[in-house]
């Protein structure tokens, strides 16, 4: 594993080795309802908590914030051309993600950028830049439907109800703003949060969404289909507000971190802590702390049990056929795919399609993964023994150069091409650009490539992820990241002085159960209880953790 990706990843999980859990912080958890950590905890329950009871003194930090390798680190994306030139070009992870992308508002119905247009909401504030403000009502709309599947969340507001253990909480965020974001953002307000919102990607913006956002007072800049230089202006307005300073980062992917370190290093005295979702903006965080120059503490919601085992595995396996079907039309039944990595992407996948009857082939580079493939009945090959006879080609690896113009070359006429990893690198779309081959644009998202002698390779979303760019993902999946996000800045926000140095840390596996049981009566599902008597035989606290932090679920 020679790559940059592949090296990221390894040094992630060396990172992550020496990610240390705060035991106060798990005690905290268990003290939540008397020791009971259950989904019925009380309205009450937070003021027993250290972390919601008032917020203590924070020292300003002094070591300034730096990215080891920007080059690297931020890869260059060809968008529109912007107005004003930035100092560094769109990230991957801006154009590449993986919620949903779906608006059902056309950002081509008004072709003004939404910069050159002056707008106020129903109470005459203007702070916020969105598509159009007049969309708010129908925005509403899209958020209670989210709301309908995100009810931990709604029941994070109603128990923290008079706590409001993020009260003067100046929160700035960058993640996708959709409806299910909508949720968060206004949890983390009737927490007692003031927020100020941009989008993470430059496609994913519902801009009805946007609109309802700013309708009900957050300052919201964003729209779908900014260009690179609209990216930079929405992340700067966002922290740059004459007497407004934030104090918490709630980031995906990295960029905004990467913004308030270069251009506004100061703000970094106010900053208690870091929160980041993404693997990009994670790895960004390991190589700052690795380096001594990570200068706030910084929760990795990535590697938490309840993102990385629900929306990773749970999401695909959801919105894998609908990103195949809504674009192509595929039967799945007896259809030869072959699915290129069997991580938790992979296995989501590949649930999905065997349950529709497709015949799976796997390729894999470690053993351990190859086994496991094995052993739940699918073929693991090299990609070059099948290509020519598959349907359909599914990358989801993280890796780059997985499929390239060889196996392309190869491919049989209306072979499908995709890709479920983070980045747009997995498939080399680059090499398909060449004078020889035609490319059509068939449908949104969908273009055939065409060869000299006729022969047509289906590819989709140029090679961006699938779900991201042609269906949508779950809104349940999406409320159990949510929850994990806003526990996580609860805890950074309130911990006190020297709970969390500046490093990387997982939440506590508590509060990731804490999380799980939060969800758990949507299923009506009812937990066992350990008696006395075996608690005291599996040498555990009858309220948790249930697990060793080594257990792997
Ligand atoms: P993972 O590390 O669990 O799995 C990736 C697998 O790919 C590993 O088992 C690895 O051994 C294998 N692999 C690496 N290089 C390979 C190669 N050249 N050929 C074959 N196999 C190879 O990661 P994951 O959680 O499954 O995530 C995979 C990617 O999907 C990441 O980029 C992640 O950010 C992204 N992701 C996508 C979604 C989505 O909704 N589409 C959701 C979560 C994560």
């Amino acid at each position: 594993m020679s790559d940059s990706v592949s090296e990221g990843k390894l040094e992630i999980k060396q990172a992550s080795k020496e990610v240390k859990e705060s035991e106060n912080v798990a005690e905290k958890y268990s003290a939540m309802s008397g020791g009971k950590m259950g989904s019925d905890t009380k309205l009450g329950d937070f003021a027993a908590v250290p972390a919601f009871a008032a917020v203590t003194s924070h020292k300003p930090v002094k070591k300034q914030i730096q990215f080891a390798d920007d080059k690297q680190e931020f890869n260059r994306f060809p968008t529109k051309t912007g107005r004003r030139s930035l100092s560094r070009s769109i990230s991957q992870s801006s154009t590449d993600s993986y919620s949903s992308a779906a608006s059902y508002t056309d950002s081509s119905d008004d072709e003004a950028s939404p910069r050159d247009k002056t707008q106020i909401n129903s109470k005459g504030n203007s702070d916020f830049c969105v598509k159009n403000i007049k969309q708010a009502e129908f925005g509403r709309r899209e958020i209670e439907i989210a709301e309908q599947d995100m009810l931990a969340l709604i029941a994070l507001r109603k128990r923290a109800q008079g706590e409001k253990p993020l009260a003067a909480a100046k929160i700035v965020g960058c993640t996708h703003i959709t409806a299910q974001t909508a949720v968060l953002i206004e949890t983390l307000v009737a927490l007692g949060a003031q927020c100020r919102w941009t989008a993470c990607n430059i496609y994913s913006t519902q801009n009805e969404v946007a609109a309802a956002l700013s309708e009900a007072g957050v300052a919201v800049f964003a729209w779908k289909g900014e260009s690179e230089d609209d990216f930079w202006w929405c992340i700067d307005r966002c922290v740059n507000m004459e007497g407004w300073q934030p104090n918490m980062i709630l980031d995906d992917g990295g960029d905004l971190t990467h913004w308030v370190y270069k251009k506004y290093p100061n703000v970094f005295k106010k900053i208690r802590g870091i929160v980041e979702e993404s693997v990009t903006g994670v790895h960004r965080l390991y190589q700052l702390s690795k380096a001594g120059k990570l200068c706030v503490p910084a929760m990795n919601v990535n590697d938490s049990v309840t993102k990385q085992k629900f929306d990773n595995l749970y999401c695909c396996r959801e919105s894998i056929l609908d990103g195949l079907k809504r674009t192509t039309d595929v039967m799945f039944g007896g259809k030869q795919i072959v699915v290129c990595g069997y991580g938790e992407v992979g296995k989501g996948c590949c649930a999905a399609l065997k349950a529709l009857g497709a015949i799976v082939y796997i390729t894999e580079i470690d053993p351990i993964c190859a086994l496991q493939a094995c052993m739940d009945g699918f073929r693991v090959v090299k990609l070059n023994e099948v290509i020519r006879q598959v349907d359909v080609v599914i990358t989801c690896t993280g890796n780059k150069n997985v499929v390239i113009r060889e196996h392309l070359d190869r491919m049989k006429n209306g072979c499908i091409v995709c890709n479920m990893g983070h980045s747009n690198t997995e498939i080399d779309v680059t090499s398909l650009r060449t004078p020889e081959l035609t490319w059509e644009r068939v449908r949104s998202q969908v273009d055939h490539v065409i060869w000299p002698d006729g022969k047509r390779v289906v590819l989709l979303a140029e090679g961006r992820l699938l779900n991201l760019s042609c269906s949508t993902v779950p809104t349940f999946v999406l409320s159990i990241t949510a929850t994990t996000q806003a526990l996580a800045l609860i805890e950074l926000y309130n911990a006190p002085e020297g709970r969390y140095k500046q490093d990387v840390y997982l939440l506590p596996k508590k509060m990731d159960e804490y999380v799980a049981s939060l969800h758990l009566p949507s299923f009506d599902a009812h937990l066992t209880e350990l008696s006395d008597e075996q608690a005291k035989y599996l040498g555990l606290n009858k309220n948790g953790p249930f697990k060793p932090n080594y257990y792997r679920y």
